[in-house]
C-alpha cells in the first residue's frame, strides 16, 4: 500500500470505515463513533479480505488479512456453531485442522471432530466469548467426537457442551467420561511442531500429569486455564515470514506438572473479589488500541465466501430420515423438506 493510501485510511475514521464495510451509523452515532467498541466493528463484517494471509498483532489484541474458511463438512469433521460465521482462520491453522481431524479419526476419537470457534472474517475482538482468538491461529475443539451422521445445521447449533468435569466435586474430572482416547486427542494436538500451546481445564492437565505415558516434554505445551472443560483450545505459532504476528513468550521447559499447576488447586484463582475491591471499570478495546494495519484490514475490498473457503470439495454423505442436510438446510424453504414439511422426530446421534 502506498503512503498516501494509508495515510488516506488512517484519517478516515471509523463512521466512513462503517459506511465502507457496510454497515450504516444513524446521524446520532456519529459523534462517539471513534468510542466504538472494536467488537462490535469486526462482529458485524461477513467476508475476509481478498488479500494475501497476514495475522496482524497478538492472539489477544489484533486482527487478520486473508482469512480462508473451513468447509462446513469435511470426512473428518463438521463446524459447529455455523449461525456464529467464526470458521475463519489462517490458511495454516485450517490445513492444521483438517490434518488433525484425520489423526484423531485415526486414533479412535468418533468418526473425527467438532470444531468450534476459530476467528471472525477479519479477525478481531468478538462480542461474545473469547478474549483471543483474534488472528486466526486460535481455534476450539470440542471434547465429544463427530458422530458417524452428520449433524443438521439446527443440532450443530443445538447440540449441548459436554463437560470433562465431575460437578460435584473441586476440579475433578469425571471418571466416567474421561478416556485414554481424550488423552491421546489433546496430546496428538500438542505434537504438532506448528502449535505453540493446547489450553485446557486445570483438573485436565492434572489428569494428563497423573496418567501420560507418552512424551512428557510435549505434555509441557499443554496449558492449564479457566474453564476449557467442555472443549480444548489449540494456538499456533506466528507462522514464517509474518513480522505483523507477535509472538507470545514460550513455554517454560519441563512437563508444567509443577506449581504452576499447584496454584489452580489453591483458593487463589477462585477467591471472590473482596466488597473492598474497587470496581474495574470497564474498558472496551476501541480501533484505536489495535495495531493500525487493522483499520485497512477493515476497509479492505472482501473476497467471496467461495473462494475463500478452504480445501477439496467435498459431497456430505445423504442424510438419513429426519436429518435435514447442510445446503438444503440452508437454501431450501422449511415447507420443501422432502417429507413435505411435516415434522419427524429428529435422530439425535449417539454421544460418549
Ligand atoms: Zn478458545
Amino acid at each position: 500500500m502506498t503512503g498516501t493510501k494509508a495515510g488516506f485510511i488512517r484519517h478516515m475514521g471509523s463512521v466512513a470505515l462503517a459506511a465502507l464495510i457496510g454497515f450504516g451509523l444513524v446521524a446520532g452515532e456519529a459523534a462517539s463513533a471513534d468510542d466504538t467498541p472494536a467488537k462490535q466493528i469486526f462482529g458485524k463484517v461477513q467476508l475476509p479480505t481478498n488479500s494475501a494471509p497476514n495475522p496482524i498483532g497478538f492472539y489477544a489484541k489484533g486482527c487478520m488479512a486473508g482469512a480462508v474458511a473451513i468447509p462446513t463438512d469435511g470426512p473428518t469433521w463438521q463446524a459447529m456453531r455455523l449461525s456464529r460465521n467464526r470458521r475463519w482462520g489462517n490458511p495454516a491453522m485450517i490445513q492444521l485442522l483438517e490434518t488433525f481431524s484425520q489423526d484423531a479419526a485415526k486414533l479412535g476419537w468418533g468418526s473425527g471432530i467438532l470444531i468450534g470457534d476459530i476467528s471472525q472474517p477479519r479477525g478481531g475482538p468478538m462480542i461474545t466469548g473469547h478474549a483471543s482468538h483474534q488472528i486466526g491461529l486460535d481455534a476450539d475443539v470440542w471434547f465429544t467426537p463427530k458422530p458417524a451422521q452428520p449433524l443438521s445445521v439446527q443440532a450443530r447449533e443445538d447440540l449441548p457442551f459436554t463437560s470433562m468435569l465431575d460437578k460435584s466435586k473441586f476440579l475433578t474430572v469425571n471418571a466416567t467420561r474421561w478416556t485414554p482416547t481424550h488423552a491421546r486427542l489433546v496430546m496428538q494436538a500438542a505434537s504438532y511442531p506448528q502449535v505453540e500451546r493446547v489450553f485446557v481445564n486445570p483438573a485436565i492437565k492434572k489428569k494428563l500429569c497423573e496418567t501420560w505415558t507418552g512424551d512428557r516434554a510435549l505434555l509441557g505445551k499443554v496449558r492449564p486455564v479457566y474453564g476449557h472443560d467442555e472443549h480444548f483450545h489449540i494456538r499456533m505459532h506466528c507462522p514464517p515470514g509474518t513480522p505483523s504476528c507477535k509472538a507470545q513468550a514460550p513455554v517454560t521447559a519441563g512437563d508444567g506438572c509443577d506449581k504452576s499447576l499447584a496454584w489452580w488447586f489453591t483458593k487463589e484463582p477462585w477467591a471472590k473479589p473482596k466488597p473492598d475491591d474497587k470496581p474495574v471499570k470497564p474498558k472496551f478495546v476501541t480501533l484505536a488500541d489495535l495495531p493500525k494495519a487493522c483499520t485497512a484490514v477493515l476497509a479492505a475490498p472482501a473476497a467471496s465466501e467461495q473462494s475463500a473457503t478452504f480445501g477439496t470439495a467435498y459431497v456430505a454423505p445423504q442424510p438419513q430420515a429426519g436429518e435435514a442436510a447442510v445446503e438444503p438446510a440452508i437454501n431450501t424453504a422449511s415447507g420443501d423438506l422432502p417429507d413435505g414439511g411435516i415434522p419427524v422426530p429428529r435422530s439425535r446421534p449417539a454421544l460418549q
